[in-house]
């Protein structure tokens, strides 16, 4: 088939052990998916976690042993870094159980859900949807994704970020409210999951801002660490 123009290239992910790379198709992003970072935004910490999406090309790939430049994004002075276990999906589905959620896995990886503050604020305020504030170019740094196989724990995982070298965000994922398989089955409920979507599940407290030159260093354990310089 031929196409008007040539159509743009999906981002791609490397994946550890692998020259094959993965492609990605949609980011999903948990909110408030820690009890302590929901009371930091203003939250009682109960409520149930609710989603939003940023466009698959918002990836940012930070390969291991690299220092990646992060874009300070146009339209803040406020560009808050946001930790997050990403979770790679390899097979698709709709209305997928509980039980069956850890076959659609591929892999993990650690991802930054970068957010512009400020705008974020001023949307909540008048009702409005978050797109400009989540979903700008280059706000989803993500590291090598480690196949599911290699670690087959990521529900008890030590989570961190540091800024210049001091922690500013510590955390463990079964601190989640919604835990990786409730919320692929509560996706799956509401899209069709497809091969190559990323689910970026959400942050522990701590998130502040950045400015440029700063460095951050991301960690969960088991996965590959990622670093970026804002730019
Ligand atoms: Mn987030």
């Amino acid at each position: 088939m031929s196409t008007v123009f040539e159509p743009v290239a999906p981002a791609t992910v490397p994946v550890l052990g692998q020259t094959a790379v993965f492609p990605v198709h949609r980011i999903y992003c948990v909110g408030r998916n820690y009890a302590a970072h929901a009371k930091e935004m203003g939250g009682t910490g109960r409520e149930a976690p609710f989603f939003f999406m940023k466009p698959g090309d918002a990836a940012l790939v930070a390969p291991p042993g690299t220092t990646t430049a992060l874009p300070y994004p146009p339209l803040t002075h406020d560009l808050h870094h946001e930790i997050e276990l990403v979770v790679a999906i390899g097979v698709g589905g709709r209305n997928i159980a509980v039980a069956d959620a850890h076959q659609h896995i591929f892999g993990y990886a650690v991802g930054l859900d970068m957010t512009r503050r400020d705008l974020q604020a001023d949307l909540k305020k008048q009702g409005r949807p978050w797109c400009i504030a989540k979903g700008f170019d280059h706000s989803a740094p993500i590291g090598a994704i480690t196949p599911a196989a290699l670690v087959p724990n990521m529900g008890k995982a030590a989570i961190c970020l540091q800024v210049n070298g001091t922690v500013r965000q510590s955390g463990r994922t079964d601190q989640m409210i919604c835990n990786i398989a409730e919320t692929i089955a509560q996706l799956s409920a509401a899209w069709a999951l497809q091969p190559g979507d990323l689910i970026y599940t959400g942050t522990p407290e701590g998130v502040s801002a950045v400015v440029r030159g700063d460095v951050l260093h991301g960690s969960i354990e088991g996965l590959q660490d990622i670093t970026l310089r804002v730019a």
